[in-house]
């Protein structure tokens, strides 16, 4: 029972002072932060959703067995099909 950060993790730390067990970190091998699996709860008696993935601004960046807690178009309202459009828009500014 535990959730995994992948490298689209941007190393903001806003998940590190959250975490109620410490179980997040950077180890000096990976270049974004980690959830160490032996520790982390998913915050199972201590709030009601992980609280990791509450605040991570990224989509895609928390899986629970790869499947993405904030999955594309859930933070930023773009729907999945749109984003290239709007990146492309983005770009061309
Ligand atoms: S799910 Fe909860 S216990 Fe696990 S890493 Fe995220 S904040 Fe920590
Ligand atoms: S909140 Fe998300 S992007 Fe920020 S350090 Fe944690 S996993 Fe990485």
């Amino acid at each position: 029972m535990a959730l995994k950060i992948n490298d689209a993790c941007v190393n903001c730390w806003a998940c590190v002072d959250l975490c109620p067990t410490g179980s997040i970190f950077r180890p000096g091998t990976k270049a974004h932060f980690v959830i160490n699996p032996k520790t982390c709860t998913e915050c199972a008696g201590a709030f009601d959703d992980p609280q990791c993935a509450s605040i991570c601004p990224i989509e895609g960046a928390i899986v629970r067995r790869g499947e993405a807690l904030n999955p594309p178009g859930s933070l930023t309202g773009i729907p999945p099909e749109r984003m290239e459009e709007a990146m492309a828009r983005y770009r061309s500014r």
